[in-house]
């Protein structure tokens, strides 16, 4: 079998695969038109490791907090108003997706995949030979915290959904929740506990996984786009790039928020919008946490990282534009502090916010498949919220793919071509 595979994207998906590939035997090479794995969305991301996150974007009651939250300049969601018809078709198409039938389909892969992930995830960390390194895996759990009696309501109810799917969690009240996390104070009603997530380091771990891939026989041409095809028939026989003509017998498309861009020069349709958020990186904290969180009311994730402190946050639909909107990253920072009163917006003042693109489906669910266009292409890509999250069973699925093994998680739900 030919065993020539080219990763397009760097980022956790792509390393990700490249890492299943060698693993298989495949001869691989990874393509990325940044300086290094940091330039993607996998880098600054919050590094949590979610099966709690069974529910996808796209899901009921979204659109109208969505709709309510516009017209605020430090709220975690914004769409920058624009006649695109890409965007308008592809907010029809969320629109459609976020009914609780389509919701209810997609919980019991997304727990699958989420929990199949945080398994080899476990493997990784004890894997000294051909795993990543230490990359920070901390199996502690997250706590969802809730600032409000309404939104604690909310939360406890879906703590009911989650056990009910095997999925565990517990609900808290706001003086169980402070054991959790002692001598630090919590401004809080209540939260949930869902014991089996973890949170990693992602800087590590995208450092760990580069290295390791070379070691294994990877090679990477960074600073190197991809500009189009070259066609064997329907097949892909080369692909163009900024360094040049490279050859292969299978590719593996992830490119994240920029993958519609790359398929479009192979005729294929994706679907997606970037969807930006922000986080800030406290290296010294005045206070150590031991847990990460969740800040449900205000969508904000906080992630320990070492002695390190991430605080990360945003949906912005504003294209695939990376500019920072400062009243966002004060947004992020403010409800952090409500939430977590020991620390001060002094604390973030000198901090550069990192930011990075998410690659949004409309539906909320990654496309993973093969491509029955053009028969050598596997499409990886679209992770949105998850894709740290769902990386390395993402990887473990294309490598199945690119063996022509059946995929050992049914994926059809995740079709590349469900939209045309
Ligand atoms: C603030 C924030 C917090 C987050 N927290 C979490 C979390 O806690 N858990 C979780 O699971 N997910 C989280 N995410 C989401 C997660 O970061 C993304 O889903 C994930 O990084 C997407 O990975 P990717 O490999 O698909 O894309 P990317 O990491 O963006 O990689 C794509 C790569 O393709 C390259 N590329 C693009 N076009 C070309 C081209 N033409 N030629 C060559 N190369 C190209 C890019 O340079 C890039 O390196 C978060 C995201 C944000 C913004």
């Amino acid at each position: 079998m030919a065993r020539r595979v080219l990763v397009l994207g760097a980022g956790i998906i792509g390393l990700s695969s490249a890492w299943h590939a060698l693993r298989r035997g495949f001869q691989v090479t990874v393509v990325d038109r940044g300086d290094s794995p940091r330039d993607g969305c996998s880098f600054g991301n919050a590094g949590m490791v979610v099966p709690s996150h069974f529910i996808p974007l796209a899901a009921p009651g979204v659109v109208w907090q969505g709709l309510k939250w516009m017209w605020n300049p430090e709220s975690p969601f914004y769409i920058r108003p624009r006649l695109s018809p890409s965007l308008l078709a592809w907010g029809w198409r969320f629109w459609r997706a976020s009914s609780p039938r389509r919701v209810e389909a997609a919980a019991p892969l997304l727990r699958d995949l989420n929990f199949a992930s945080r398994d080899l995830y476990e493997q990784w960390a004890a894997d000294a030979d051909s795993g990543p390194g230490d990359f920070g895996l901390e199996r502690n759990g997250l706590l969802m915290l809730c600032r409000t009696g309404a939104g604690f309501e909310e939360e406890a109810r879906f703590a009911e959904r989650a056990n009910g799917l095997g999925v565990p969690a517990r609900v808290l009240d706001a003086g169980a929740a402070r054991t959790m996390e002692p001598g630090l104070e919590l401004d809080i009603e209540g939260a949930v506990f869902f014991p089996k997530d973890a949170h990693l380091d992602p800087n590590r771990l995208m450092a760990g996984l580069e290295s390791r891939c070379r070691a294994m026989g990877a090679e990477f041409h960074f600073r190197t786009e991809v500009t189009g095809f070259g066609r064997d028939g329907v097949r892909l026989g080369s692909v163009f790039t900024s360094g040049g003509e490279l050859e292969a017998d299978q590719v593996v498309l992830a490119a994240g928020s920029w993958s519609p861009l790359v398929a479009r020069n192979l005729g294929l349709g994706l679907p997606m919008q970037a969807g930006k958020g922000y986080s800030l990186t406290l290296e010294k904290p005045r206070k150590r946490l031991s847990l990460c969180s969740i800040l449900t009311e205000a969508r904000v994730a906080v992630t320990p990282m070492g002695g390190r402190l991430r605080v990360g946050g945003t949906m912005e639909l504003s294209g695939l534009n990376e500019s920072v909107a400062q009243s966002r990253v004060r947004g992020i920072v403010r409800s952090f502090c409500g939430y977590y009163p020991d620390f001060t917006e002094s604390d973030f003042s000198s901090i550069e916010p990192w930011r990075g693109l998410r690659p949004c489906t409309p539906d909320g669910l990654p496309y993973l498949g093969r491509s029955r266009k053009v028969p050598n292409l596997v499409v990886a890509t679209g992770h949105a919220m998850m894709g740290l999250s769902l990386g390395p069973v993402t990887g473990k699925i294309a490598g199945e793919l690119l063996d022509n093994a059946p995929p050992s998680i049914d994926i059809r739900l995740l079709d590349p071509q469900r939209y045309g």
